[in-house]
C-alpha cells in the first residue's frame, strides 16, 4: 500500500484523489489518509503530490504511518 504522511497537513490539494483509479482516499482530521485494504499499489497518486506526502510502505518508518492511514479510513 502507499501511505499519506506529514507533509499532507495542510495541504489542500487533492490532485491525488483524482488520480486514484480504486477512489480509495479518505478525509482524516487535517490530512487525507489512503485506506491500506483498498488501495492497489498503482503507485499513480505519488509524483502527483504536490507536497511529496505519498509514500509506499516499504520504508522503515511505514508501520505507524500504515496505522494512522488504517485508523482514519476506517471512520468512514
Ligand atoms: Fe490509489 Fe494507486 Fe495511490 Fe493506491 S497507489 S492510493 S490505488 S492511486
Amino acid at each position: 500500500t502507499y501511505v499519506v504522511t506529514e507533509n499532507c497537513i495542510a495541504c489542500k490539494y487533492t490532485d491525488c484523489v483524482e488520480v486514484c483509479p480504486v477512489d480509495c482516499f479518505y478525509e482524516g482530521e487535517n490530512t487525507l489518509v489512503i485506506h491500506p485494504d483498498e488501495c492497489i499499489d498503482c503507485g499513480v497518486c505519488e509524483p502527483e503530490c504536490p507536497a511529496d506526502a505519498i509514500r509506499p510502505d516499504t520504508e522503515a518508518d511505514s508501520d505507524a504511518w500504515v496505522a494512522f492511514n488504517r485508523k482514519y479510513a476506517e471512520l468512514w
